[in-house]
């Protein structure tokens, strides 16, 4: 699909019938959006920063990037739920992608939830067209799991907030992207959300992170020194950690979105493998060991899929989906790792070989169970909401 026919998918989708018919819509558009020009999907190449732009400017134009943003600010006025389908689609076909995408969202998310309507006005826009690549810096050399330890500082000067302090992993970040960080930082009177975007004096990229997997994911470390922007960028102080709990939602809900794309993927994958590949006389897909282990993954997929939309359903009606929403984390991301793992067992060693698609996936899988907190945080996270002790 090119990029006008895009636009005009993005036209018809609001003219769909009910909530199911638009979505389904949305699925394919998105579907044929992400993989408009790809090589055969089986042979693995990590993407190159051209590329992710290029696929991403594609994506822009179709209207993802701005997809929960309102449509006075620019954006396509949808709600966690195309934002759900959009993420899931894209990792089915790419997740670094949607990786990229999801934290994009999730910088949108915080700027809705906490910037006054001015700022939001002023900063929104751009992301929602995609001029601009939104991340999410929390991680810090001290703070991972535990967010409240976040010791980047702020101070004001004049008009000025001058921001220090150092900012780990944050996806999104790199050479040849023009991009602006949420970032949660130590305020004056609590924890404070501030955007910062990567072109402010004083913000530096000091190491890019090469991952075992998420191959050129841009993801680097952040040095914020006597790093001066505007008060205005200063989105909310005086943050508890329980006002963090809607953002967090939001994140670890695209993160599923990731886990049940990726696994949708290993399933095609390991599915076509089996059908094509001759053992013992048959096709592998034919024997019983293989298509249960195919059955079982398709179950888990299913479920994945099924709470996924109605965590979004959640969200979308302004519910408190945290703890529903750490769950169903913990579970996909635990239950995507064994699905990879299963799909490249299924296609022997050549699945286990560099260029295949399924050792990539694989690797990946590991690494989103730390996005957006490990599982062991989950646990915590869900203990806690059940009045265990924790401690
Ligand atoms: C691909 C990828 C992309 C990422 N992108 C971003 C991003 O855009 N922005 C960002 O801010 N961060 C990002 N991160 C970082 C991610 O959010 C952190 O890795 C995650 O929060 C865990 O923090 P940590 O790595 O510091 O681990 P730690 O907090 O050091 O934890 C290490 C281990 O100890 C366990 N542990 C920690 N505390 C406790 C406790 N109290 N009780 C029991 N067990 C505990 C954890 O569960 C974990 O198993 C990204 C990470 C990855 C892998």
């Amino acid at each position: 699909m090119d990029k006008e026919r895009c636009e005009v998918v993005k036209g018809e989708r609001l003219m769909g019938n009910g909530a199911d018919d638009i979505h389904t819509m949305l699925r394919g558009e998105v579907h044929a959006c992400v993989r408009r020009g790809m090589r055969s999907l089986s042979s693995y190449e990590a993407m190159d920063p051209a590329s992710m732009r290029e696929r991403l400017g594609v994506m822009a134009g179709a209207g993802y990037l701005g997809i929960l943003v309102p449509t006075m600010a620019g954006g396509e006025g949808g709600g966690w739920q195309e934002a759900a389908i959009v993420v899931e689609e894209t990792a089915r076909a790419q997740p670094v992608l949607a990786l990229m995408l999801s934290s994009h969202l999730s910088c949108c998310h915080g700027i809705m939830l906490w910037a006054p309507s001015e700022q939001a006005e002023r900063f929104l826009p751009p992301l929602a067209a995609g001029a601009v690549l939104g991340g999410v810096a929390i991680t810090e050399p001290e703070a991972g799991s535990d967010y409240d330890a976040v010791q980047t500082r702020m101070e004001r000067s004049g008009g000025d907030v001058v921001v220090n302090g150092n900012k780990c992993f944050v996806t999104n970040t790199g050479p040849g992207f023009e991009s602006g960080i949420l970032a949660v930082i130590r305020g004056e009177t609590g924890l404070a959300s501030m955007y910062i975007p990567a072109d402010t004096p004083g913000f530096h990229l000091v190491h890019h992170y090469r991952f075992a997997g998420w191959d050129n994911l841009p993801n680097h470390a952040v040095l914020l020194q006597d790093c001066k922007v505007g008060g205005g960028n200063l989105l909310c102080d005086g943050l508890s950690r329980d006002d963090l709990r809607p953002f967090l939602a939001g994140g670890r809900l695209l993160t599923v979105a990731v886990a049940a794309g990726m696994s949708w993927a290993c399933l095609e994958e390991a599915s076509s493998y089996g059908k094509e590949r001759n053992q013992g006389g048959r096709k592998i897909v034919e024997h019983q060991a293989v298509y249960f282990r195919l059955a079982d993954m398709a179950t888990s997929i299913a479920s994945m899929h099924t709470c996924l939309l109605q965590a979004a359903a959640c969200m979308d009606s302004g519910g408190s989906c945290l703890r529903e929403i750490n769950m169903l984390k913990l579970f996909s991301t635990s239950r995507l790792e064994e699905i990879a793992s299963s799909a490249l067992e299924t296609a022997g060693a050549y699945g286990y070989t560099a260029d295949s698609r399924l050792s990539s996936l694989y690797r990946d899988a590991k690494g989103l169970q730390l996005h957006w907190g490990s599982r062991d945080l989950m646990r915590m996270e869900i203990a806690a909401d059940l009045g265990l002790e924790t401690a």
